[in-house]
């Protein structure tokens, strides 16, 4: 059995066994994981490419329902990944609550994977994107990946997507003061959620800020224009639009092409967080009694941190 060739062919069972492989924290797996992910390189790069940030609460796994059956009703393969690096702590994550994605999680044209739990940030987003390179060579149009609209990692997903998107609700001003103006900047398109009911007036209201404050800031990419909508992903309405300008700013992007060179980027910066993430991953598993030994003189205040840093840097340059 070749598990390449079986996620190529399309096997979700070979699918969620390679990204099993490639989320393996273990030292004898990163071979293999990487052996695989280079007989999958080729089959790459197909898919649209989207993040989905949003505080807790706001609908991120009631619009992923929607919209990935709407994507699916297309015919289109739909794969949502998720970086919660907070899942690991918490117990709980985003993707943790499929009640509400009974519908997606059913449909044979839809793959869902809850984060990868364990490991810093940084380890958590380097198996989603590896993840996503493997759901990629599976044929999935949409990579949908999520995450939970707290800290850091939202920049995090920005720079594994070709579009970001922002979703919020109707909670208007207030909501807009407390939404990091750095995650606004992310945003590609910013999505006020739960426009229906009661809440129907308030989200047009809140959509007008959003844009208006959208318009303030300096947009990411010459050939796109930060834009609003708004929906509701628990009626299902507004999904066509979402898509449509999601299919805009893939056109644009592609047309001027900068998808092919914000891919590149992220590739080349990709590849240097892993440089980064397994130095000092290296570097940590080796003296470890040494290393608990400087950090306590650190934390005395007996040494210095560079002083520190150095002793140890050379003690693991002699080794390597
Ligand atoms: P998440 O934490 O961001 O994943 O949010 P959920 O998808 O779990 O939704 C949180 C709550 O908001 C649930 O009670 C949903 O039923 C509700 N909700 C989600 N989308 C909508 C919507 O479009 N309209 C309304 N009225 N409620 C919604």
């Amino acid at each position: 059995m070749n598990l390449a060739a079986d996620v190529i062919k399309g096997n979700r069972r070979a699918l969620a066994k390679a990204i099993t492989l490639v989320e393996s924290t273990k030292r004898e797996d990163r071979a293999r994981a990487q052996a695989l992910l280079a007989e999958l390189m080729p089959k790459t790069g197909r898919a649209i490419r989207l993040g989905l940030s949003g505080a807790p609460g706001v609908g991120k796994s009631t619009f992923t329902e929607s919209f990935g059956t709407y994507l699916t009703a297309q015919g289109l393969k739909v794969a949502v990944l998720a970086v919660d690096p907070s899942s690991a702590r918490s117990g709980g994550s985003i993707l943790g609550d499929k009640t509400r994605m009974e519908e997606l999680a059913r449909d044979p044209l839809a793959f869902i994977r809850p984060s990868p739990s364990g490991g810093t940030l940084g380890g958590v987003a380097r198996r989603t994107r590896e993840a996503m390179l493997v759901a990629e060579a599976a044929g999935y149009d949409v990579i949908l990946v999520e995450t939970v609209g707290v800290g850091q990692s939202e920049t995090a997903v920005a720079d594994m997507v070709d579009m970001f998107l922002l979703l919020l609700s109707p909670g208007g001003g207030d909501e807009l003061q407390g939404i990091k103006r750095g995650i606004m900047e992310l945003a590609d398109l910013v999505i006020v959620n739960k426009a229906d009911g009661d809440l129907e007036a308030a989200a047009k209201r809140a959509e007008a800020e959003y844009k208006a404050a959208l318009h303030l800031m300096r947009p990411k990419s010459p050939h796109w224009q930060p834009t609003t909508l708004r929906v509701s992903a628990l009626k299902r309405i507004g999904m066509d639009k979402v898509w449509a300008v999601v299919q805009k700013h893939q056109q644009a992007l592609t047309m001027s092409g900068e998808i092919a060179a914000r891919r590149a980027d992220q590739a080349r910066a990709w590849m240097w967080s892993e440089i980064k993430e397994r130095l000092v991953e290296d570097f940590r598993s080796q003296n470890l009694e040494r290393i608990a030994a400087v950090e306590a003189e650190v934390i005395a205040g007996r040494t210095s941190p560079g002083a520190a840093a150095d002793q140890l840097l050379k003690l693991f340059e002699r080794e390597n």
